[in-house]
């Protein structure tokens, strides 16, 4: 936890809350245990789709569908979702969440890695959402700088890593070392890249916000 519990829960607690089917998936993903955004995420999302109101949305880690489901909820009705997810278990539950939101016409969902799929798709996206595996937001930069428009924003998520990123090496687990490394090599690029300007928040698991200059 980043941020002290009480200030998450009073925070949360102001909060007008989902549609119900939302809500149900995220109680399904949370009994399950299924990552999914947590509640500050879901709301910083809630504002910059309502603020840029984007027309193409890019995600990475689809997982069930929830945040991608979220996204077209509160994005333009026009807007076309492009979701990218590759454990096999997952695709068919986040496939019939859309189904039954009837939204598998806004939403596409794209099975495999997104290592492998990203080169191959067109860019020109208004939003990208980096929600997979922590350690290859660096291996998936190029591309999906590539993919962003200019004036468009990457938002990546738990980019703070539960708090480690800001410990020596040494006080995290080894088996966190190298996630540790890479993140950290991904928040100087982000910050350093001419390209780019970005913030790094330390809202839930660590957020950032990076537009394309
Ligand atoms: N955005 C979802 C949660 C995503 S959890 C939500 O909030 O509802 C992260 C997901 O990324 C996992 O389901 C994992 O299988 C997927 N993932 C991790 N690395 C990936 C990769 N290289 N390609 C595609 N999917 C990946
Ligand atoms: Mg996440």
């Amino acid at each position: 936890m980043i941020v002290n519990e009480r200030m998450t829960a009073f925070i949360d607690s102001l909060d007008r809350g989902n549609p119900a089917f939302l809500d149900e998936i995220e109680k399904y993903a949370v009994r399950e245990q299924v990552p999914v955004i947590r509640k500050s995420m879901q709301s910083l999302l809630k504002f910059i789709l309502a603020y840029a109101k984007p027309r193409s949305i890019l995600e990475v880690g689809t997982a069930i569908g929830f945040s991608a489901l979220l996204m077209s909820e509160y994005a333009p009705s026009d807007c076309a979702i492009t979701t990218i997810e590759k454990y096999e278990k997952r695709i068919p539950v986040a496939r019939e969440n859309f189904r039954r939101a009837g939204r598998e016409d806004r939403i596409k969902l794209l099975e495999g890695d997104a290592m492998e799929l990203l080169p191959a798709l067109e860019g020109g996206f208004d939003l990208i959402f980096m929600d997979a595996a922590k350690g290859q937001y660096i291996h998936f930069l190029p591309e999906i700088l590539r993919l962003l428009k200019p004036g468009g924003l990457l938002i990546s998520d738990n980019v703070l890593q539960e708090g480690d990123v800001a410990q020596s090496r040494f006080a995290v687990t080894r088996r966190n070392r190298t996630i540790h490394a890479r993140m950290r090599e991904y928040l100087y690029q982000l910050k350093h890249h001419p390209q780019l300007e970005t913030v790094i928040l330390p809202v839930g698991d660590g957020v950032t916000l990076s537009t394309r200059l």
